[in-house]
């Protein structure tokens, strides 16, 4: 057998696993082997490329890859979950810079200046580099999360992306190749920061998702420039997964992918809190005590999790206030909405943490009819996710965006800090209905009094 067919077929045998990977993450019970599939078929696809091709000596790729992967080990478990979006947006664009790379490369050593993958993956590669830092930044909250907006921007936007357009035309067209490739680099990073500045902080995942597809674009080009199969499949699955992830979590939010990168929505809140009192109707506080005991006599009860939930890190004590319900024969089910807290899964992935078992997970569509038969529903750190406004309030950033109808349980509790609002920035009438309790306090703190005193019962 030939080198090169060995080397296809280790390639083919890639794509399986990737294909295989990441349909395993369609489930959280699966989603870890799935991980580790993928994975086995990148070792493979990078054994392949650089040791058959005798590109590295064996020494110096073994060395490559227990650096590489230390590195990666440590970041992956150094990082708590609520910034993993920041560690995608930092994964893509190194993604992005590798390809740019890599085809800039390729166009100054063969000279070729008529190649437009290679262009375009030096074109889609810096952008991603770029407007994934600015993400990072923003996430990491190094940078106001703010929406960053000028007058003018959509015109220097417009005037950034004829110039690059007529960078490649000059190239094409014989124009001095170092200097073109240059210019155009450094057109697609202001390009890549355009496009980023004017998104707000909290609307970021949206943007790492589709930055992620662009990382995954770069890289299939940068596979055409290369003739390298194994990195055409990996970039286009990687781009198509990300589009659609984009677009799911568009379609979950109920706002249009435009909407999105026009921007200026969802900046850090500064606000100190909302108001306690609306159209002359208040709130009602209750007490950890008072809830333990109405929690403890409930038939049935639902936990929805929320952002402060990640936030507070109670999901071990969510899981054992669980337990404890359970154990006096109250029925406890969680329900998770698609975009709970600020990325996709996220609730998922920290209940999952805590070991609650999945079969107590509930999806919005299945779980919605129970709200009404249900006797509490106890909101740990959401707010956006059950606020009706998104029912009948057409003026409402979040109208038309589907929630968990906690308003028709009996009785709703919310553990939160204080009467700030959610991502949205709008303040949840539900708050001030007859049958709502507002526990205030951090949510690690509130569900561990509620063990206490729901034991103490
Ligand atoms: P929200 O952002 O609407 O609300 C979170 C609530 O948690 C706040 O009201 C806050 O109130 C409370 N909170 C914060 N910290 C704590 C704490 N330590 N203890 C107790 N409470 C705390 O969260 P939801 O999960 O309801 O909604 C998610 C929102 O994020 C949606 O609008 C969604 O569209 C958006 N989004 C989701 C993405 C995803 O992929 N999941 C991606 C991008 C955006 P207080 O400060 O008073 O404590």
């Amino acid at each position: 057998m030939s080198k090169e067919l060995i080397i296809d077929v280790i390639y083919l045998l890639a794509a399986i696993l990737f294909i295989v990977g990441l349909k395993r993450l369609q489930s959280p019970v699966t989603a870890r082997g799935g991980n580790r599939i993928a994975a086995i078929g990148m070792l493979l696809a990078i054994v392949a490329t650089l040791f058959l091709n005798n590109i590295l000596t064996p020494v110096e790729m073994i060395a490559g890859l227990v650096v590489g992967g230390a590195i990666g080990a440590i970041m992956a478990k150094q990082v708590k979950m609520t910034a993993m979006p920041e560690l995608v947006a930092a994964f893509n664009g190194f993604g992005g810079l590798a390809s740019a790379l890599v085809a800039s490369a390729e166009i100054i050593d063969s000279g070729a200046n008529q190649n437009i993958a290679a262009y375009l993956s030096v074109l889609i590669g810096t952008v991603t580099f770029s407007g994934s830092l600015i993400a990072f930044l923003k996430l990491s909250a190094k940078m106001t999360g703010n929406p960053i907006q000028f007058f003018g921007q959509y015109i220097i936007l417009s005037l950034v992306i004829v110039s690059m357009i007529a960078c490649i035309g000059w190239a094409f067209l014989g124009g001095e190749l170092i200097l073109s490739l240059g210019l155009l680099s450094g057109l697609a990073l202001i390009f890549g920061v355009l496009i980023v500045i004017p998104i707000g902080g909290a609307d970021m995942p949206v943007i790492v998702a589709f930055l992620n597809a662009l990382s995954g674009l770069a890289a299939a080009a940068t596979g055409f420039v290369l003739s390298n199969t194994a990195l055409i499949i990996s970039g286009a699955l990687v781009g198509a997964s990300g589009i659609m992830l984009t677009n799911t979590m568009c379609v979950a939010m109920n706002r249009k992918f435009w909407q999105v990168m026009i921007g200026g929505f969802g900046g850090d809140s500064d606000e100190e809190g909302s108001a306690a009192l609306v159209d002359g109707r208040s709130i009602t506080s209750t007490t950890a005590d008072d809830t333990a005991i109405m929690l403890s006599y409930a038939r049935k009860v639902i936990i929805v999790p929320g952002y402060g939930l990640a936030v507070a890190q109670a999901q071990h004590q969510v899981r054992e206030l669980a337990e404890v319900l359970e154990a006096r024969g109250v029925e406890v089910k969680y329900a998770v909405h698609p975009v709970a807290g600020r990325m996709p899964g996220h609730m998922n992935v920290l209940l999952a943490e805590a070991n609650v078992p999945y079969d107590a997970l509930y999806e919005m569509d299945e779980i919605n009819h129970e709200f009404e038969s249900t006797d509490v529903a106890l909101v740990i750190g959401a707010n956006d996710v059950v606020n009706p406004a998104a029912r009948h309030d057409k003026s409402s950033p979040i109208y038309g965006m589907p929630i968990l109808n906690v308003d028709q349980a009996g009785t709703v509790v919310f553990l939160k800090r204080s009467m700030r609002p959610g991502y949205s920035g709008i303040q949840n009438l539900l708050f001030f209905e007859t049958n709502t309790r507002m526990l205030f306090g951090d949510a690690k703190d509130s569900v561990s009094e509620l063990i206490t005193e729901v034991k103490a019962v």
